[in-house]
């Protein structure tokens, strides 16, 4: 096309949105509300006229009359034009693609389905990779009404809608792991958790891990919590994989730090510590401290049975105590003392082993002079916003294959908000029958 016809081009499809928005010009004194819809259908016709223009070109391309077939790799012969509505960022628009007929094999396809990145519904790849956001941070039945209130042209059944969810989160799985930050001079910490699942066969674990950068000073707030730089993993697969996959990367990071030494914080459930020696051979390992509390609030209860404040007093010691010195006073003023009830003799019998089996987790002076955390609410709240608040609604109910895209989506995009997903678009469609 020579720059003199681009110019006819554009001239010509300005004239014709000219020509059916003249009469829409709001009149004077309009509401603003007018005055914005009016603003936002012209923005809407231009983008449909020149997305109509080029996708119509660049679908009736033809790679000349003969192209090797997809099934057989023999070479398939044009026939003619199909039409096809495609879903785009614009709405949907219909455009003709040549067709070609392999003969030895007798299957027939369009080669622009493939270069146009075309998905399921025949969606485009930034078609889907909206559809993909949406679907990963609110209900399928709800995308829709979503892209109505946002005001955008893009338009898909439900079916469809979910399909290209499905699709994009499968590449994206597929894809080599996103990696969205580098090596870090600050103390890297990481934390795995379960959380169930609802699905078909009956509850199923969800296995979640995040790996951040902890900060005491870092204020609660959306920047704060950004300067935390977390990184999400989840998974309906073996915990095995999903240890492997973080400790690597928590590895990657920690390379910059002093010693590469990650800190893996639990609060306490049988599998936090497992297994992770072939992954992060030098570690330290951290007790949840709020965790730790409950139990020093208990112990302080049956020591001083019906005297509130006396248990208090003795807890808040017994905190400062920890914080400051470690758990060694604690462990020996369980050892030294002698209940008179059988209540009380349970409770020293199971905390005394619960202290003395973790004690050398309770280092808080440690992590606290070398910035680790003292809690796991990060993996915590990475269970939350992964798994439970797009995954646990109301009514809802899996199967794990059609779960696992979901959280890869919901984990890649909590980790890299502004991720583009069209590099994770399905890349064609199935053939057309001939
Ligand atoms: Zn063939």
């Amino acid at each position: 096309m020579t720059p003199e016809e681009r110019h006819r081009h554009i001239r010509e499809l300005a004239e014709r949105v000219a020509a059916h928005l003249v009469d829409q010009w709001p009149q004077e004194g309009a509401h603003i509300n007018e005055l914005e819809d009016f603003a936002e259908r012209m923005g809407h016709s231009v983008q449909r006229e020149v997305s109509e223009r080029v996708l119509q070109d660049e679908a009736a391309r033809k790679e000349g009359n003969q192209c090797p077939c997809p099934d057989c790799g023999k070479m398939a012969t044009f026939q003619r034009y199909h039409w096809r509505t495609l879903v785009t960022a614009a709405g949907r628009q219909p455009v003709r693609r040549p067709y070609y007929l392999c003969a030895p094999c007798g299957k027939g396809h369009c080669p622009a389905d493939r270069r146009l990145g075309l998905g399921p519904g025949h969606t485009t790849p930034t078609a889907q990779a909206r559809l993909a956001v949406l679907s990963a941070m609110e209900p399928y039945v709800q995308v829709a009404d979503l892209i109505f209130q946002l005001g955008l042209p893009l338009q898909l059944d439900l079916k469809s809608t979910e399909r290209v969810a499905q699709a994009v989160g499968a590449r994206l799985a597929a894809a080599a792991p996103v990696a969205p930050y580098g090596a870090t001079p600050r103390p890297v910490a990481l934390g795995f958790d379960g959380v169930m699942l609802r699905t078909w066969e009956g509850r199923k674990e969800i296995r979640v891990g995040v790996i951040y950068e902890p900060d005491r000073e870092a204020p609660r707030t959306p920047a704060g919590e950004a300067s935390l730089r977390k990184e999400y993993f989840a998974t309906t697969g073996s915990r095995e994989s999903l240890v492997a996959a973080v400790c690597a990367r928590a590895l990657e990071r920690a390379a910059g730090g002093v010693g590469g030494v990650v800190a893996v914080v639990g609060d306490g459930a049988a599998l936090d510590w497992v297994d992770l020696d072939p992954h992060l051979p030098r570690r330290v390992e951290i007790l949840d401290f709020y965790h730790v509390m409950e139990r020093v609030g208990e112990i302080g209860r049956a020591m001083h049975p019906g005297a509130a404040a006396a248990a208090g007093t003795w807890q808040a010691a017994m905190k400062k105590t920890l914080l400051e010195i470690g758990p060694w006073d604690l462990v020996r003023q369980l050892k030294a003392w002698q209940p008179e009830c059988a209540a009380g003799q349970e409770v020293r019998r199971v905390q005394l082993a619960y202290f003395q089996r973790q004690q050398e987790r309770m280092r808080y002076p440690a992590y606290l002079r070398r910035g680790f955390p003292l809690g796991s609410g990060a993996v915590e709240g990475a269970c939350k916003h992964v798994v439970v608040d797009r995954l646990r609604g109301s009514g809802m109910r899996w199967k794990l294959p059609t779960a696992e895209p979901v959280l890869q989506l919901r984990a890649a995009l909590l980790t890299q908000p502004r991720l583009d997903l069209r590099g994770y678009a399905a890349s064609h469609l199935p053939p057309v029958a001939a």
